[in-house]
């Protein structure tokens, strides 16, 4: 049987643990057909692990994109876009593609910088992608930016982020709040509109985690290909991102990516869902 086309529209990182990279070895990892339009290429410097992003000429983004809209993605997943000129096209290469899911990771910073890439995407995100979303996967700080709330501290400044990003439109909201809330569990709060869930697994070691976001939202999305419920796919995307993590491992002095594959290949784990 044919497999399900998931299409990332996302970053490269050269490491490969995030980015299309870790995109793609999800999909493949969730038995679904991986697809990608590049929108920029992250690489590091050797000595300092300083990141560097080399941006794809826009007229190369479009005819990737009219290339990957003609081969009808079932799901899309937007990454690292970069400008506001992408992120808009992204939200019409969704339109275009008849595609029934949609998912998008609010990605605002490169991993390891502190400078949000651009500020005008945030707004970009809030009038180009959130009305479009299936589910939107945002950590603390992204959501404090969305629903400009800033700096979330507790899980009441979670659930109010979730109702303004829901309200923007996405029909799903996920904040992972998990690592900076809590030092025992990690947590996660669901929204569908109608009812909050915490998602909860072990917190697992911190060092070697690069790549979870991407990970997570490109779980989600190969789930809902695959048929799940929004519900279904985020906790079994959360599932399948702790068990990377756990298996995290050091790659060099600066980085320690996820196993994509240990979910599958190591251990399953469980995750713990709440009505809040
Ligand atoms: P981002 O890379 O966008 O900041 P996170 O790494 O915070 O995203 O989150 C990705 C997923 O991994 C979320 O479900 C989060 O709760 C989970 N997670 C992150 N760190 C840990 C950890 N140390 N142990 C268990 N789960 C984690």
């Amino acid at each position: 049987m044919a497999l399900n086309k998931v299409l990332t529209i996302a970053g490269s990182d050269t490491s490969a643990g995030a980015g299309m990279q870790a995109d793609l070895k999800t999909f493949q990892e969730l038995n679904t057909y991986g697809m990608v339009v590049l929108c920029g290429i992250v690489t590091m410097d050797k000595e300092t692990w300083s990141h560097h992003v080399t941006p794809i000429p826009f007229e190369t983004i479009e005819r990737q994109i009219e290339t990957a809209v003609s081969i009808g993605p079932d799901a899309i997943k937007t990454g690292m876009l970069g400008t506001e000129e992408i992120i808009k096209r992204a939200g019409e290469a969704f339109e275009e593609s008849g595609a029934k899911y949609f998912v998008v990771d609010p990605v605002m910073v490169c991993k390891g910088e502190d400078e949000v890439l651009n500020p005008g995407n945030t707004e970009a995100m809030i009038n180009h992608l959130l009305p479009k979303a299936t589910v939107v996967t945002p950590n603390l700080f992204e959501a404090g930016q969305l629903s400009n709330l800033g700096t979330l501290k507790s899980l009441d400044d979670m659930k109010e982020a979730a109702k303004v990003i829901h309200e923007q439109g996405a029909k799903h909201v996920v904040i992972k709040g998990g690592k900076a809330l809590d030092q025992d569990k990690s947590y996660d709060l669901y929204y569908d509109g109608e009812t909050f869930y915490q998602l909860t697994t072990d917190m697992f070691q911190q060092s070697y985690n690069h790549g979870a976001g991407c990970t997570f939202a490109a779980a989600t999305t190969a789930n809902l290909a695959n048929g799940e419920s929004p519900k279904d796919a985020v906790i079994n995307a959360k599932a399948f991102v702790a068990s990377a993590i756990k298996n995290g491992w050091k790659m060099n002095d600066f980085v320690g990516p996820v196993d994509h594959g240990a979910s599958n290949r190591v251990e399953k784990i469980e995750v713990e869902v709440t009505e809040i």
